[in-house]
């Protein structure tokens, strides 16, 4: 850690804001991608004000600043790429307020996003965006990331619920983008700007939420295949039948039989990895919500789309904790696949819905070609696969396996009409392949945006462009 700096933080912010000793640089140095920089100090503000007053100092010193949320990032975003200080938001974590006349909730950034959740549910309305590290990531981190998570069929993404941000600029000037109205044409929607722009642009201090009824009631099922593409299949025929799930999940084999193992006797998926005659199987997990009457109605049609699509078991949850115990067991699948192997690379190329049996067959030729093992799981809803790579890259030949995979699968994505990143943003690990998607127009019109609002490149250096 730098002395000086962290003295200088000292000096301008109180005691407890400022983190020392030498577990801070590693307890603040990472994210989930297990990259990792060295930070020369770590601050916890515990006010807007605190971190304007950093923001400030940082601008006149030209010292970078990244922001953190809870690190549970898997692109890299919050780690310090250039050293500088951490600013993590643990202690801006209050819900300031949840108006249910303007149905908004007004949140510090570093809200755990379920604490929302349970909030606005306990007063009958509904936060949608449900990241699936929910139980642990932030929100300001949901909106530097604009995530999205596993109801984004149905509901959309963090951005869609965005409505006003307090933003502390990199020269340390602050103001609100957004209103809390319902309606704003009032210039650029420079909310949606900062939403989604990884801590990039500036620093999120508050963010006002839209909020919306909660639905009456829900159904939960499980429907078994023979195949990936048999599954990914079925997704197309469920949409085409004209209902729209809350979620729609999908796991194949590997990912199956990795959390079957994490769980043990409190898998829902049990045995469920094999499809017989040697296939390797797949599962659709899949919800459907509104009111009693529209889930009797849109279970019965997704129970329809799915025996014509050639579902070999189909289940429903019988109650509301067996349709917890899915989403748990589906919210490890990244926990259960890390734990098989020393390295894990997990990918979020995302194509359009009609391209996904496509995109299955990419992923798997690319695992063949290359001889690694790739485990599959997503939001298929969105068209937003989770390839996750399970290798060990202390392995010299692993790394440049892995390389070459990646850049494919992410060509893949792209000459089927997607994208690079469906929600888990750039950051650090996917700034080398920008051009190929954006081309080199694309990239230098969003570096313009950056230097525009960033003159000095303090505000989370690294990450998004190149070098
Ligand atoms: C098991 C697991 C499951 C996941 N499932 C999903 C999923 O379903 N959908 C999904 O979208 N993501 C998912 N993620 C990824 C991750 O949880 C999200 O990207 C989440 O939004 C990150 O939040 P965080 O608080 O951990 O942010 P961090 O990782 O700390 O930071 C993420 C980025 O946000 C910036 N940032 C954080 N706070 C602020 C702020 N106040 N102002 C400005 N910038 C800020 C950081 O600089 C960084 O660039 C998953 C991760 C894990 C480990």
């Amino acid at each position: 850690m730098g002395p000086d700096l962290e003295e200088k933080l000292t000096s301008l912010l109180s005691p407890e804001e400022v983190v020392t000793g030498p577990e801070a640089a590693v307890l603040y140095g990472g994210d989930s991608t297990r990259v990792s920089g060295r930070p020369d100090a770590v601050v916890r503000p515990a006010s807007a004000e605190s971190i304007r007053l950093v923001m400030e100092y940082a601008a006149r010193e030209r010292v970078p600043v990244t922001p953190r949320g809870a690190g549970s990032g898997l692109s890299g975003g919050c780690v310090p790429a250039k050293g500088g200080v951490v600013v993590s938001t643990e202690r801006l974590n209050r819900i300031i307020d949840i108006d249910t006349a303007d149905l908004i909730a007004v949140v510090e950034p570093g809200v755990i996003t379920a604490s929302l959740h349970s909030a606005s549910e306990a007063l009958g309305f509904f936060y949608p965006p449900d990241p699936g590290s929910s139980a642990f990531c932030t929100l300001g981190g949901n909106v530097a990331e604009n995530a999205g998570g596993l109801r984004g069929l149905k509901y959309g993404v963090t951005r869609d619920y965005v409505m006003a941000l307090d933003i502390a600029l990199p020269d340390g000037r602050t103001f609100t983008a957004g209103s809390r109205t319902r309606k704003n044409v009032t210039g650029y929607d420079m909310a949606r700007l900062f939403t989604g722009s990884e801590g990039t642009l500036g620093f999120i201090t508050k963010a006002a939420l839209r909020l919306i009824p909660l639905p009456e009631a829900r159904a939960g099922f499980l429907a078994a295949f023979d195949t990936l593409e048999a599954a990914s299949g079925a997704v197309l025929m469920i949409i085409k039948s004209g209902i729209t799930p809350s979620t729609l999940e999908i796991m194949d084999a590997v990912t199956l039989k990795a959390v079957a193992s994490y769980l043990r006797a409190n898998s829902p998926f049990d045995g469920r990895g094999d499809g017989g005659n040697g296939a390797p199987g797949a599962l659709l997990l899949i919800e459907v919500d509104g009111s009693e009457a529209d889930v009797v109605r849109q279970s019965g049609r997704l129970l329809d789309a799915l025996k014509d699509s050639g579902a070999k078991e189909l289940r429903q949850a019988k109650d509301t904790a067996e349709q917890e115990e899915i989403w748990a067991a589906r919210r490890a699948a990244l926990t259960a696949l890390a734990r098989i192997s020393p390295s894990v690379i997990l990918e979020d190329a995302t194509v359009p819905r009609k391209e996904i049996p496509a995109m299955v067959r990419a992923i798997r030729n690319v695992a063949e070609k290359y001889c690694l093992l790739i485990g599959t799981f997503g939001h298929a809803g969105d068209g937003n696969l989770h390839p996750t790579i399970v290798t060990d890259l202390r392995v010299e030949e692993n790394k440049n396996k892995v390389k070459a995979a990646v850049g494919e699968i992410f060509d893949a994505a792209l000459s089927l009409g997607g994208t690079l990143s469906g929600e888990h943003g750039i950051g650090i690990m996917k700034s080398d392949y920008m051009e190929r998607e954006l081309g080199e127009a694309g990239v230098s019109a969003m570096r313009k945006v950056k230097d525009a609002l960033d003159p000095q490149g303090i505000m989370n250096p690294g990450k998004i462009f190149k070098g």
